[in-house]
């Protein structure tokens, strides 16, 4: 299989053992943990002034730091999305500057199409015919976008409460779904026990190594849009934890090829009604409990048992981090003052990191002299309805 220079194999994060990348496709084949991607920097042949030379057009120009050449890439041009100032948000949370990296801007309308265009791009090399994978919604959208550019089926597993919008887009770009009554847990159900009798490649998260590592460009991108100066915090609202891991890998990626001096510190957000990092993190745990009644307007973030939570709090405390909740309402209400006071359209998630932000600058976390962004994944108007009709209920 045809890689970039710089990539070296895989790497298992629970036993360590090392895989050339033709022998694993999904998990450790000794173990079952999770792998990702390693590189050799030795042979890198990119840096800052090279890129600054490069036009701003798409995580392929990224792809020296990426497995797969930039002309074997399944893409539809995602990443490159606008990192925008929001003076009223600096004053809110007492800080210097805030900026929203608004991941809306993306094909699809989310960061899921970061880590879609690798793993279709994997899959396709691995001669997959049928893609498959359970979703709270966008990232089967994603990957039915991918797909059908790549000529691969898809079987979607998405729970009865996904939103409308990621439905009806898996339908237009040819995808099957299955909608599964119930919530997330009940479409992995559904799609563990088809997979079994299937010759299907699974894009689960954290199933297959390659969905992180194209999420980890939204970093790159931060960095790079603020002239190689990492912002001082970064504010994330996860859920399965595909996004925040890739940006922590980023970070580590950068510090170790020197291009930034500092790292950001990371703070992770959820709903309070569906919040195993948070919990697991004030206990000091360093995995997750399930949450048993996960309720929460948030379907993207509705994840109660995050496939990779070790990874996700690892990073939190290694950046210094934090780990917050906040309930729907405040949620809500974050998300339509970011749509009134910057302009900038963000869903329930962006607003679950807006209202995450807002917790935090009250506990003191933040100076008056930093910068502070806070990551929008996926756009405003794929939830129209929610931000809508929280608007109504206050009588607007
Ligand atoms: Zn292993």
């Amino acid at each position: 299989m045809e890689t970039t220079a710089a990539c070296s194999g895989l790497r298992c994060t629970d036993c360590g053992a090392t895989h050339e990348l033709d022998a694993a496709t999904h998990r450790c084949p000794g173990c079952g943990g999770v792998l990702e991607l390693t590189y050799d920097y030795s042979v890198l042949d990119l840096d800052p002034v090279g890129l600054r030379a490069r036009p701003f057009d798409g995580l392929g120009r990224y792809a020296e730091l990426l497995p797969f050449p930039r002309e074997t890439l399944v893409t539809i041009g995602e990443g490159t999305t606008p990192l925008v100032g929001a003076s009223d948000w600096a004053e809110r949370l007492g800080v210097e500057r805030v900026l929203l990296k608004d991941e809306g801007a993306n094909p699809t309308g989310s960061i899921a199409d970061r880590g879609a265009t690798l793993a279709v791009t994997a899959a396709k090399r691995h001669g997959a015919a049928t893609v498959a994978l359970p979703s709270t919604g966008n990232a089967a959208q994603a990957v039915s976008a991918y797909a059908a550019r790549a000529g691969l089926d898809v079987e979607a597993f998405v729970p009865s409460r996904a939103i409308f919008d990621a439905k009806a887009m898996i339908n237009v770009h040819g995808g099957e779904m299955s909608v599964v009554g119930g919530r997330l847990a009940d479409a992995i159900d559904a799609f563990e026990e088809a997979v079994a009798d299937e010759q299907w490649y699974s894009l689960a998260a954290f199933e297959t190594p390659y969905r992180q590592d194209g999420v980890k460009t939204i970093g790159y991108e931060i960095a790079e849009q603020l002239d190689w100066r990492a912002p001082d915090h970064v504010v994330y609202p996860t859920g399965n934890g595909v996004g925040f891991v890739g940006l922590a890998r980023a970070v580590r990626e950068l510090r170790e090829l020197g291009w930034i001096d500092t790292a950001p510190t990371i703070h992770a957000v959820q709903p309070e009604g569906c919040a195993p990092i948070v919990e697991a993190f004030e206990d000091g745990h360093a995995k997750h409990e399930p949450v048993e009644y996960p309720d929460t307007i948030c379907g993207g973030l509705e994840v109660a048992d995050p496939p990779a939570s070790r990874l996700m709090l690892d990073a939190v405390r290694e950046s210094d981090g934090s780990a917050v909740a906040t309930p729907d309402a405040a949620i809500l209400e974050a998300a339509a003052d970011v749509a009134q006071s910057a302009g900038v359209e963000v869903g329930t998630a962006g607003g679950a990191a807006a209202s995450g932000a807002l917790e935090l600058a009250e506990r003191g976390v933040f100076g008056d002299s930093e910068t502070v962004v806070i990551v929008n994944p996926a756009a405003g108007n794929k939830e129209s309805d929610v931000l809508r009709s929280h608007l109504m209920s206050k009588g607007m």
